[in-house]
């Protein structure tokens, strides 16, 4: 019960969690799954697997939670489709994909590329997007999409072809926190901005010498804008409403002390997991709702994200997790963040 009453208070941020299947390394190493989950009451459980652990199974509630059998199109119905609704009535809004590399992160928000049915919030925001505007009559509608990376803590612009320029975050009264020279792209249609998204994955890959790591060590967000004004009966315009969506596929959130870093490593790995705990802390600040002072402040993810975060805005965090033992103690620390977060 005191649950459902927290839910209800905080509908603008919503946790939910999602089970990659085992891939088949893990089903050939015959590894033992430690996660249950119970769609319909938004529960899983973790067990730990360690044989001389006696310890009672930890057990989480979420608003939602997606086990291995889940479908995209499930995940974006029931939680992505709805915020994207209020971004097309100028409102902000948010998705982040949380979790240690591996867990399904960048699925979850592209897909592959293989099947249609396995299209991710990425390309299905696009869809809905201009779906509902080809739908609208007497409304003039305006899409721009830019695609930038945090690194270390620096932004690059994901449109340029020049990845060794760094972009400085600014702020004005009018337009609030923004990137300094960042592009932005007008999209007339789903090709079009696909294009986009595909021209950015694709400079992202030239400045790194393993994509596999840099991808797991950067923030990469796709910032959809939409201006929208009504066409009045006369002709003439009202004033203009715009709404924010930002697609972000974070770094991956495992501990790097596991993985021996050490001096240019560690820094980088300390400065990752400084914007994902910065990040945990102006979520669970938003939740907490008593907590007036949000430490937007912290970070270069959360400044830059600042005005879609609290306020009237949605936010869907979705933490992704692996189902196998030897995944259990990351699993768990992803649980706990999310959990905070909710
Ligand atoms: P991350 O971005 O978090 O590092 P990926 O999205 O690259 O992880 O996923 C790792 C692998 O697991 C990929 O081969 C991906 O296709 C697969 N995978 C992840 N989630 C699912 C899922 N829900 N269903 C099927 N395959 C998945
Ligand atoms: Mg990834």
């Amino acid at each position: 019960p005191e649950y459902k009453k927290k839910k209800q208070q905080n509908e603008s941020v919503q946790v939910v969690v999602r089970c990659r299947p085992m891939n088949t390394q893990e089903i050939e190493g015959g590894y033992e799954k430690v996660v249950d989950m119970w769609s319909n009451r938004g529960v899983i459980e973790i067990s730990n697997p360690k044989e001389d652990v006696k310890e009672p199974k930890k057990i989480f509630t979420f608003d939602a939670v997606y086990d291995w059998n889940s479908k995209q199109c499930e995940l974006y119905d029931d939680m992505v489709r709805p915020l994207v609704c209020s971004v097309l009535d100028g409102f902000n809004g948010t998705i982040f994909a949380y979790g240690q590399t591996g867990t399904g992160k960048t699925y979850t928000m592209e897909g592959s590329k293989e099947l249609a049915e396995s299209k991710g919030v990425i390309p299905n925001s696009f869809d809905q997007i201009f779906s509902h505007i080809s739908r609208t009559e007497n409304k003039q509608y305006l899409i721009r999409s830019s695609y930038l990376e945090i690194y270390q803590e620096e932004i690059r612009d994901l449109l340029d072809k020049d990845q060794s320029k760094r972009y400085e975050l600014r702020e004005n009264p009018d337009s609030g926190v923004y990137v300094k020279n960042l592009q932005s792209y007008i999209c007339k249609n789903v090709k079009e901005i696909e294009q986009v998204m595909q021209n950015g994955n694709h400079n992202r890959t030239i400045g790194a010498t393993n994509m596999n790591e840099h991808s797991s060590r950067s923030h990469a967000i796709f910032i959809i804008t939409i201006e929208m004004s009504d066409v009045r009966d006369d002709n003439t315009m009202s004033q203009v409403r715009v709404g924010k969506l930002n697609l972000v596929d974070l770094a991956g959130s495992e501990r790097q002390s596991k993985t021996g870093a050490t001096g240019k490593r560690l820094k980088e790995a300390s400065k990752i997991n400084l914007s994902l705990s910065a990040l945990g802390n102006v979520i669970s600040a938003l939740v907490d709702g008593k907590n007036i002072h949000v430490p937007y402040r912290d970070s270069k993810l959360t400044r830059l994200l600042q005005d879609s975060l609290g306020g009237n805005s949605k936010t869907l965090m979705i933490a992704n997790i692996g189902p196998a033992s030897y995944n259990y103690e990351e699993s768990l620390t992803t649980l706990r963040y999310a959990n905070r977060a909710k």
